[in-house]
């Protein structure tokens, strides 16, 4: 789902997060008749489950969510995938927009606004996306070695060879891979990977770092990229 060509821009899949079904379709009309295909959830959770098994060229994020507030959902996003955001809102203070653009989301619309706008907007944001590389494999730099991370995708490819990741090891692995050296405890992995942490245990996370522990030396049997640091969490390092 990567874009390459201008052309491209057209053919983009936007995920649009928002419960209120009169605005989703009001704005999947718009986008869909210039050509965008748009898929609709109603919730946060559903959302972020469609963005990590299909992926988006771009998500449109309500920040008044019934399960989660949208500025969770983006920093929840965030911590994995560049993805380009627009945020809706509906609060017409001046503390949405500014944190809203202050935590990295490419633009912003206040409701209510013409489809028009959005979809000039959606445009424009898709066109820089397209101008800054943003929007191609999301490469980690030399420090990862062995890793390739597309976030985009939401793949894994370890000395050349695609990683069968579950969601939940994507993130882990990808938060690690992102942060060389950086000890993550297993309470922050649960609360940057997981959508409701306050319900799992830190074993869940040990559980799936020894899963990705186990893929990791099907490929290459001296791997020993993931380690422990006793009694706080666990970190990435390429070195031995
Ligand atoms: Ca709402």
């Amino acid at each position: 789902m990567r874009l390459s060509r201008k052309s491209d821009i057209d053919k983009s899949i936007i995920i649009l997060i928002e419960d209120e079904p009169a605005i989703a379709d009001t704005v999947t009309y718009a986008l869909e008749s210039e050509g965008f295909t748009v898929e609709w959830r109603n919730t946060a959770h559903e959302g972020l489950e469609l963005i990590q098994s299909s992926g988006a060229n771009l998500v449109i994020l309500d920040i008044g969510l019934p399960d989660m507030n949208g500025f969770d959902v983006f920093r929840k996003l965030r911590a994995l995938s560049s993805v380009p955001v627009i945020f809706l809102t509906a609060r017409n203070v001046e503390i949405d927009r500014v944190s809203g653009l202050e935590m990295g989301a490419d633009d912003y619309v206040v409701k209510p606004f013409s489809p028009r706008e959005l979809t000039a907007r959606v445009r424009a944001v898709l066109r820089r996306s397209l101008q800054t590389g943003s929007v191609s494999v999301d490469s980690c730099g030399p420090e990862v070695g062995p890793f390739l991370i597309d976030t985009r995708a939401w793949t894994v490819t370890y000395h050349g060879k695609n990683l069968d990741l579950t969601r939940h090891e994507f993130g882990i692995l990808a938060l690690l891979l992102k942060h060389p050296g950086q000890v993550f405890s297993r309470e922050q992995l649960l609360s940057h990977v997981w959508d409701e942490p306050e319900h799992r245990l830190d074993r869940t996370v040990d559980a799936h770092v020894k899963n990705i522990r186990f893929k990791l030396r099907k490929i290459d049997n001296q791997s020993d990229s993931i380690k422990t640091k006793r009694g706080v969490g666990y970190f990435f390092s390429s070195q031995k």
